[in-house]
C-alpha cells in the first residue's frame, strides 16, 4: 500500500518573512513607496476556491479534481484578517475589497464583514468596504451581506448571451442566476453596483454592445477589462486582447460618449458617460495602458502573504508574523517598511519592453491573490 505524504509546509510560493525594524515607528497614515505612491487600497483574498472555471483565470485543465487547494488551517482566520486590516488602516488604507477565488464561498463571510465594518480610519470615518463576486450565490446572500455592513459589490459578468456565458464560466452556470443576484444586491442597497466584463477577442467581444445596452439607464456601471496575462495557467496571448480603444470605438458607434475625470486618485478605470444621460461606463486597460504610476493597492493572499503587485512572483509572509506572537507595533512597523521599499510597476515595464511578451517567470494565480 502506498504511503500518503502530508507536506509540512505549503511551498507553492516562496515567501520571505518581513523584517521587523529596530526602531518601531508608529503608523502616520502617510506612507509612500519608492515611487511616491501612497497606500490606499487593500484587497483581501478570503478563499482560493471557486465554483466557476473561467478559462482566463482557473482553466479546467489545470484546476481539475487533482488540484490541491489550500487547507483550512493555512487560511487566515477572521481575527487575523481583521487585525491586519486594522494595522493597514492606520497606515492609510481607506478601501477594503474582499475577493478570491469566489469570496461568497468562504463560510460565514458575513461575520468577517461585520468585524471589518467596525474599523475606522484615523479620522474616524468608516471604510469603503466592498467585495468582488461572480454573483452565483448573490441572490441568496445579498441581504445578509448588507445587514453585516457591506457597502457595495462588484459583480463579474462576461456575457448576456446564455450560451456564451455558460462556455466562459465553463461549469454551465446560467446567466439568469447572476442577473438575479445583481437585482438582489440592488434591492439590498449594495450600490453603486459595478459590473466587470473581461473581454476576450473572439470569445465574448460580440457581447460588448449588448452588455452596454442592458446596463444603460440602470444606475449600474459596466466596466470592460482587457484580458490580462496574470498567472501562468491561462495560456494568455496578445491576439486575444481587445484593446480598450477598440471597445470604445464600438460603443461610440452606437452612442455618443463624453470623457469623465477620475473620481479618485489611483482609479483603474477610465470613465465615460453616455451623452444622452444613460449613465457611465469604464474601461480598464491593464495591458495597453499601464496605470502603475499611481497604483496604490496592496494584496493579501488567502494564507496571509502580502503582494505589492498583481504580477509579483512572491509575497511577504504576514501569517508567520501573526502566528509567531509579534506585537501590533512590530507588525505595523514591518508593514511600513515593506511599503516604503515597494518599487513594482510590472505593466509599465512590460509595455516599455515588448507589449506582446508575457514573461516566463512564475507568477501568482489570480484566484489565489484576488483581482
Ligand atoms: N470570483 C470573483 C469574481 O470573478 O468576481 C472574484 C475573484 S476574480 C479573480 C476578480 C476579478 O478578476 C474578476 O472580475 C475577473 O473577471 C478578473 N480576472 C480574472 N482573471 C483575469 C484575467 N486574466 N484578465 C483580466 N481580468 C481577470
Ligand atoms: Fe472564479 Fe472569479 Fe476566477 Fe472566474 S474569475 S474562475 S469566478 S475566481
Ligand atoms: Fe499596480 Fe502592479 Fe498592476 Fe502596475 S502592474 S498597476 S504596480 S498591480
Amino acid at each position: 500500500m502506498g504511503e500518503t505524504v502530508i507536506p509540512l509546509a505549503d511551498l507553492r510560493y516562496a515567501a520571505p518573512v518581513p523584517v521587523i525594524p529596530a526602531l518601531l515607528t508608529p503608523a502616520s497614515g502617510l506612507l509612500a513607496d519608492r515611487l511616491g505612491r501612497p497606500l490606499h487600497d487593500l484587497r483581501i483574498s478570503v478563499t482560493d476556491r471557486c465554483n466557476f472555471r473561467c478559462s482566463y483565470c482557473m482553466p479546467k485543465e489545470v484546476f481539475d479534481r487533482d488540484y490541491v487547494f489550500l487547507p483550512q488551517s493555512s487560511l487566515l482566520s477572521f481575527e487575523e484578517i481583521t487585525r491586519l486590516a486594522r494595522l493597514f488602516v492606520a497606515h492609510g488604507v481607506h478601501k477594503l475589497r474582499l475577493t478570491g477565488g469566489e469570496p461568497l464561498l468562504r463560510k460565514h463571510l458575513e461575520v468577517l464583514i461585520g468585524m471589518l465594518a467596525e474599523l475606522r480610519t484615523p479620522d474616524g470615518q468608516p471604510l469603503d468596504l466592498t467585495l468582488t463576486t461572480n454573483g452565483s450565490v448573490l441572490a441568496r446572500k445579498a441581504q445578509a451581506l448588507a445587514d453585516a455592513g457591506l457597502k457595495r459589490v462588484t459583480v463579474s459578468l462576461d456575457a448576456l448571451d446564455d450560451a456564451i456565458f455558460r462556455r466562459m464560466n465553463d461549469v454551465d452556470f446560467p446567466v439568469a442566476d447572476v442577473l438575479r443576484g445583481i437585482e438582489a444586491a440592488r434591492a439590498a442597497g449594495l450600490g453603486p453596483i459595478k459590473v466587470n466584463m473581461v473581454v476576450k477577442r473572439g470569445t465574448n467581444d460580440q457581447e460588448i454592445v449588448a452588455m452596454a445596452r442592458h446596463f444603460r439607464h440602470s444606475g449600474i456601471v459596466l466596466r470592460f477589462i482587457e484580458y490580462m496575462d496574470v498567472g501562468a495557467s491561462n495560456g494568455w496571448r496578445m491576439d486575444e486582447v481587445l484593446p480598450s480603444a477598440q471597445v470604445l470605438q464600438r460603443l461610440q458607434a452606437e452612442w455618443p460618449l463624453v470623457p469623465l475625470s477620475p473620481s479618485a486618485p489611483g482609479e483603474t478605470a477610465e470613465r465615460w458617460r453616455y451623452a444622452d444621460g444613460g449613465g457611465e461606463v469604464g474601461l480598464i486597460s491593464s495591458v495597453t495602458q499601464a496605470f502603475c504610476s499611481d497604483c496604490n493597492r496592496a494584496r493579501l493572499s488567502t494564507e496571509g502573504k502580502l503582494f505589492m503587485c498583481l504580477f509579483a512572483s512572491s509575497g511577504h509572509d504576514l501569517r508567520a508574523l501573526l502566528r509567531s506572537g509579534r506585537s501590533d507595533a512590530e507588525i505595523s512597523a514591518a508593514l511600513g517598511l515593506l511599503w516604503a521599499g515597494r518599487d513594482d510597476r510590472y505593466s509599465e515595464l512590460r509595455s516599455a519592453d515588448a507589449p506582446s511578451a508575457s514573461s516566463g517567470e512564475r507568477r501568482v494565480e489570480m484566484h489565489y491573490i484576488g483581482g
